[in-house]
């Protein structure tokens, strides 16, 4: 059998691994590519994935990152089942809509803005919602330890990997000529001692592990504390009468805050009188099907429902559905804590609520989760005195909080726990989903520590998979991607330009003062880019 790496390899982002064997051609995962625009670009060559010969899709996790292209491939003539649990099937149906509607919103505001400049308007989004109302139709629900068959030859079992509710490990059993291969993919593992999530299960055997590594050269520092800091942030802001903002991602991370809250009433901690909103249509949803699904959740969660009590309500909590509702909670007075998204601050109605609370002394805005370069959340993070929201500079007078301790994600010394559980001495690991630095780190320690052989694929590589035989490489990556560049000519252009301005420098100086401060900053802002890509040299 042969596996090509689709995605998620040397990147965190647009997890997809197709397995081809001699009965059937399948993929784990569909992930969406997300980050710079060079990785988004891989979003639109849907063709290479070949939907129309792919058998059945196996989801591990409801995450973007993982489900984010099946509108895609449905529409380019893929219409086999989709497996993945039953919190990830009604997770995937809410995540794909609002995924949806975000692309039609995006190419619609392009649109626009080509119009306003007389330029053709033809932008289409990625897919509609329709697209993705057509995967809800294919999606086959399956629970924890429970082995089914997609296909002759194929045995698959999903277990619990802890990461966000219904995550699964993949264990997966290939029938070729007379021999059974197990492989087993990790999905995105998730940190011990998560609020609601079970540990992850140890697995103990496999021919070929697909490992992921996102925190691959690092641990997650302050876990223990992050209930006392939350408690903090609120102290600091309902005691001077100023609101509390929570940015949080819409699934998981909001339902993680509510427990929390939940945790702080329960040791008296949380003022009675302190309302708490949920802003967020989408976070609504998600919180509806995680209350669904109790038997999902760890122990400890599993016996406060038991005991008659939900552990995602709040006497005080409140929806906001509507934009109306939303709103209002800006125009209240007085303390309250707003939890909404986006988690880093780059979209939805969060933005609202900082501009009408990041100036205001007293104020607290708590973030929990990852800030990604280049976001709003990560300058403000990151100690901005302000920060441009709306068209508007709004200044940072709120006291900033950043709590580390609610990665859903297994650190370093997790991930080398976790690996050290599996028995089978001759298993070869394959590490996805993370960048190369990390990889690098954590494909070291495992050599070293444990002894098993390490690889580390790259984006549309493929390889044959033979247990016990070497691992074999069929296609080089990057052919068709690599680009025809002729730097000569190029940069020989950008020298022809520069000559010409310096010959010109007396036309310039006898320029009005306003034009010349222009052609000032825009050469300053060239000479900043040049610098940029000589670092990078
Ligand atoms: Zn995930
Ligand atoms: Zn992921």
């Amino acid at each position: 059998m042969k596996i090509k790496f689709l995605g998620a390899a040397r990147a965190v982002t647009g997890s997809c691994f197709v397995i081809e064997t001699d009965k059937a051609r399948f993929a784990v995962d569909c992930g969406m590519h997300q980050g710079n625009a060079q990785i988004e670009k891989r979003n639109w060559n849907v063709k290479i994935y070949e939907p129309e010969k792919i058998d059945f899709f196996i989801i591990t996790h409801a995450h973007i990152d993982h489900s984010g292209l099946l509108p895609l491939v449905v529409k380019n003539g893929f219409h086999g089942p989709v497996y993945a649990t039953e919190p990830t099937g009604d997770l995937v149906k809410i995540l794909l809509l609002d995924s949806a509607h975000i692309q039609e919103v995006e190419a619609l505001t392009k649109n626009k803005k080509m119009q306003r400049w007389g330029k053709s308007a033809d932008t289409s989004p990625l897919y509609t919602i329709k697209d993705a109302e057509a995967v809800a139709g294919l999606i086959k629900t399956k629970t924890y330890n429970n082995m089914f068959s997609p296909a002759e030859g194929i045995k698959v079992n999903f277990q619990d990997a802890g990461h966000i509710l219904g995550a699964a490990i993949v264990e997966i059993f290939i029938e070729e000529n007379g021999t059974t291969t197990k492989l087993v993919f990790s999905g995105d593992i998730g940190r011990r001692h998560q609020l609601m999530m079970e540990d992850p299960v140890f697995i103990e055997t496999a021919d070929f592990l697909f490992m992921e590594s996102t925190y691959g050269d690092r641990n997650h520092k302050g876990e223990e504390e992050s209930l006392e800091e939350l408690f903090e942030a609120i102290n600091y802001s309902y005691s001077r009468g100023e609101k509390i903002i929570i940015p949080a991602f819409a699934v998981e991370r909001t339902q993680e805050m509510l427990y929390s809250l939940y945790l702080l009433d329960k040791q008296g901690k949380l003022p009675k009188d302190l309302p708490v909103f949920l802003d967020s249509p989408l976070a609504i949803k998600a919180t509806e099907i995680f209350r669904a699904y109790h038997t999902y959740m760890d122990r400890e969660t599993r016996e406060i429902v038991k005991n008659g009590e939900d552990p995602l309500d709040l006497p005080q909590l409140q929806f906001s559905s509507t934009t109306e509702q939303s709103m209002r909670i800006n125009e209240m007075k007085g303390s309250a804590i707003v939890i909404s998204a986006s988690g880093m601050a780059n979209a939805g109605r969060i933005r609202h609520h900082l501009r009408h609370n990041l100036w205001r002394p007293g104020a607290s805005v708590v973030f929990v989760g990852y800030q990604a370069e280049g976001t709003p959340g990560r300058a403000i993070v990151e100690g901005a005195k302000k920060i441009r929201i709306f068209n508007e500079d709004i200044a940072i007078k709120a006291k900033i909080f950043t709590i580390g301790g609610f990665s859903a994600h297994a650190g370093q010394n997790q991930l080398m726990e976790w690996l050290h559980n599996f028995k089978s001495r001759q298993m070869k690991v394959f590490l996805v989903h993370g960048e190369l630095t990390a990889q690098e780190t954590l494909a070291s320690l495992i050599r070293e520590k444990i002894g098993f052989e390490v690889t580390i694929p790259e984006y549309l590589e493929e390889i044959i998979l033979q247990p016990g035989a070497k691992i074999q490489e069929i296609k080089k990556p990057f052919e068709e991607e690599k680009p025809r560049i002729d730097w000569d000519t190029l940069l020989g252009a950008l020298e022809a330009k520069i000559s010409y301005l310096k010959e010109r420098k007396k036309t310039i100086t006898s320029l009005p003062v306003s034009k010349q401060i222009e052609i000032r900053d825009a050469l300053q802002e060239a000479d900043t880019r040049v610098d940029d890509i000589k670092t990078d040299v």
